[in-house]
């Protein structure tokens, strides 16, 4: 008897002429996930994408994989009968040994509709046989145990226990964006938010190094490294921040420090953007959380760009980011100490109520053009994959 998994999408459903594409890519996406575990085989069914596994023994790494992999709405370990009632009934007397519950339903489909017997009439067939061999009831509501039998063309899956996933659509469907990614909390759950909304997410980060240690750049490898299980691929941009921030040091008041800081960053992150195509920004700023974080403050920052500058936890409070960043399991690396380029030299009192005028003639006294210049061509590229097959050279 094969061990199958199977797995059933949401939003993919409602696609229209984009559902053959979407539900390709998410084929493709579960094959490069589980690569190296003993899957067989991935195959598209009626509706559901099927992994074939070599043994029983591979079901834990294989669930662990597709757990990460976003467009997977639920997924079941699944086995499997011959097109024939008799024989699904000689499969499930063997699955429901040693299984305890008190009520359970049948959900059969009919994905090939030449199978002869109607799901109604599966659904009262197997009910009976399930009621006879179990003495447990049937609960169409609250199961205890939902059996579900998809009849398939060559044979009938049956399945049990629904696992939930992320939900959302396979990453690479939405395009590229490009993500500021600092070390702390929020910018990788930024991040993650898009890669679930199908997005494929390459990372710039600014450092100080070598005014400040290495520190915050290590943590971003590492994050990058672990988001990349989420898309198989990833870039990260190293953007060295130390001449600019010495510029804005001799030749601006203190107070608007941030905010320059903020608008070189972003205008190196739009070019970096721009040079691969890709379409909008993603930072984990959240209204009000500090002082560079004010409308006023993310308005004159965002006066540099001319592409969209996407804030998805814009309005989340920061427990509710830590508890998204513990749950995909970012948290314990992001809380990690380091020295951020954005902590050096900040004044006590940053300007918060900054109006673009203001800002525009303090910042006329800096080579901007320049400056943007000499980032992009210090700026260090690494590539990384996951799963990781070889240790990635240091
Ligand atoms: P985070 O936890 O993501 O660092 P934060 O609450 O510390 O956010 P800020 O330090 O003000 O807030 O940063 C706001 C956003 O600006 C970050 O979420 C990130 O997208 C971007 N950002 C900040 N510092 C850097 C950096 N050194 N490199 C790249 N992006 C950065
Ligand atoms: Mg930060």
């Amino acid at each position: 008897m094969k061990t199958y998994v199977i797995v059933k999408t949401h939003e993919l459903a409602l696609k229209g002429n984009n559902r053959p594409w979407f539900m390709r890519r998410l084929v493709n996406n579960l094959r490069v996930a589980t690569k190296g575990t003993g899957v067989e085989r991935v195959w598209q069914g009626h509706m559901m994408v099927g992994l074939t596994l070599s043994d029983e023994d591979a079901w834990p790494e294989v669930r662990d994989r597709v757990q990460d992999c976003f467009g997977v709405a639920k997924f079941f370990k699944s086995y499997t009968a011959p097109p024939d009632l008799d024989e699904v009934r000689a499969v499930l007397s063997v699955l429901l040994e040693g299984r305890s519950f008190n009520s359970f339903r049948i959900t059969a489909n009919r994905a090939d509709k030449r199978f002869p017997v109607k799901s109604d009439q599966i659904n009262r067939d197997m009910g009976a046989y399930v009621k006879d061999l179990t003495g447990a009831r049937v609960d169409l509501t609250h199961p205890d145990l939902n059996i579900h039998l998809d009849v398939q063309s060559k044979e009938i899956l049956i399945y049990f226990d629904e696992i939930k996933g992320y939900g959302g659509l396979p990453v690479g469907v939405s395009g590229l964006v490009t993500a500021m990614l600092s070390g702390g909390i929020d910018s990788p759950v930024a991040a993650w938010q898009l890669m679930k909304r199908g997005c494929t997410v390459q990372f710039v980060h600014f450092h100080s190094y070598p005014l400040v240690d290495m520190s915050s750049i290590e943590k971003v490898v590492d994050l990058t490294q672990y988001l990349t299980k989420f898309q198989y691929g990833s870039v990260l941009h190293l953007v060295p921040l130390g001449d600019i921030q010495k510029q804005i040091i001799l030749s601006t008041p203190p107070a608007y420090r941030v905010i320059f800081y903020r608008r070189f960053m972003m205008r190196v992150t739009e070019e970096i953007a721009r040079r691969r195509k890709s379409k909008a920004i993603v930072t984990g700023e959240s209204c009000g959380q500090v002082a560079s974080q004010t409308l006023e403050n993310i308005a004159s920052i965002d006066a540099v760009v001319n592409m969209p500058v996407l804030r998805p936890l814009i309005g989340f409070n920061k427990e509710e980011i830590i508890d998204v960043a513990r749950a995909l399991g970012t948290y314990t690396t992001s809380i990690l100490p380091d020295q951020d380029c954005c902590s050096l030299f900040v004044p006590k009192h940053p300007e918060t109520r900054s109006d673009l005028e203001t800002v525009l003639k303090l910042e006329s006294v800096l080579p901007v053009d320049d400056l943007v210049a000499m980032a992009l061509e210090n700026t260090e590229v690494r590539e990384f994959s996951s799963p990781v097959e070889e240790p990635l050279p240091a």
